[in-house]
């Protein structure tokens, strides 16, 4: 992750506005140089907790934060693959150095889309075409989908922890992207 806390711009709240009840917001590079940063808050344990950092309650107070980069994609379509085509990061080029089909996505080929938009009550096309668009919002909602479908852990499998105290202390530096 590289947008630092200070300098980013919320882009979009896709989640609850309330870390309690996962936050899910998106940041965006005012200098336009980084990509878009899709970041989880939630909390760390269920509610009832019994661990160390909860209160007399059982409500806890540690949250994880997750993050993932926001990329977009697009189709390459080869001579020979009259189907769907593959499914790559939009800076892919001919001149790379591996065939295409090494530069899909873990979450899979245009196909393995369809499995994600069934899941998630969207179109297929529709899911594909989120991800190719130059929107980061509507990229982010088809993130969503995906978080949703393949888990946290596939895009972030180092979650951060944070306290109350830091989880208020970094969204206070949230501020809504005004140009
Ligand atoms: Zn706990």
């Amino acid at each position: 992750m590289s947008l630092h806390v200070t300098s980013r711009v919320l882009l979009a709240s896709l989640g609850d506005v309330s870390p309690e009840h996962g936050s899910l917001r998106l940041y965006g590079d005012p200098t336009g140089v980084e990509r878009p940063v899709l970041e989880a808050i939630r909390p760390l344990h269920e509610n009832d907790c019994d661990c160390d950092d909860a209160d007399e309650y059982g409500d806890c107070t540690r949250f994880e934060l997750r993050s993932a980069t926001v990329e977009r994609f697009k189709i390459v379509r080869l001579g020979g693959r009259l189907g769907a085509g593959y499914f790559v990061a939009c800076e892919y080029q001919p001149d790379w150095p591996m065939h295409v089909s090494q530069y899909v996505p873990f979450f899979g080929d245009v196909e393995s889309m369809r499995d994600v938009a069934n899941s998630a009550g969207v179109g297929d096309d529709e899911l594909i075409d989120a991800l190719c668009s130059e929107n980061p919002v509507e990229r982010a909602e088809a993130y969503r989908n995906l978080i949703g479908y393949h888990g946290w852990a596939n895009f972030d499998e180092y979650p951060i922890e944070l306290t109350a105290a830091e989880v208020t202390a970094r969204l206070a530096h949230d501020k809504k992207a005004s140009a």
